[in-house]
């Protein structure tokens, strides 16, 4: 009988293997991207309003792609560091080899104050996380300016906003995010 590999004992713990690589990419930011990368590095958060609908997409995308129709710097408008969380997810990370996080944390969907979509992926700071709730408001924790890089693709923050902490004040009603929820 040829050596069966599949057999293995599913409630074997699991194993890790360590295996580093190193990977090169070359991205074209495009002056969309670009432009939003500046702002964030400047402390600002800006998007695009589509001049037919009047949505703000923020990161903006270079058009609205409801009414296809391009944006372009006479569409910028810039939305506030602050708004509310709309879904969130709490984490428990894994301990491989090289994982910084140690403790349970949650990213969260925000709805910026202005914007009329969620930037998805965002970290909550300064809230234990059985406290995290829909339209929780919170405001941007800003990296030091020095360290505020940009996603290269322009679709999120990059490292521009190192967290999100409530502000205190009333939670928004379900008015407010109901249409933004996953
Ligand atoms: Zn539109």
């Amino acid at each position: 009988m040829a050596e069966d590999t599949a057999t293995e004992d599913p409630g074997a713990p699991v194993r890790f293997m360590p295996q580093l690589i190193g990977l090169d990419y070359t991205i074209k930011t495009n002056p969309v991207a670009a432009a939003f990368g500046a702002a964030l590095a400047d402390g600002r958060i800006t998007g695009h309003r589509c001049p037919s609908c009047q949505r703000v997409y923020a990161p903006p995308k270079g058009f609205c792609p409801i009414c296809v129709v391009p944006t372009g710097e006479a569409d910028l408008v810039e939305v506030a560091d602050r708004g509310l969380v709309t879904s969130w997810t709490v984490l428990t990370p894994i301990q491989y080899a090289g994982q910084k996080e140690r403790e349970d944390y949650a990213l969260a969907s925000i709805l910026l104050d202005g914007a009329d979509g969620t930037i998805g992926q965002q970290r909550l700071v300064d809230v234990p996380l059985d406290e995290i709730r829909m339209g929780l408001r919170v405001e941007a924790v800003w990296a030091p300016p020095d360290e505020r890089v940009a996603d290269d693709r322009g679709y999120g923050l990059g490292s521009a906003v190192s967290g999100w902490r409530p502000t205190g004040e009333p939670d928004a009603p379900p008015s407010a995010y109901q249409e933004h929820t996953l």
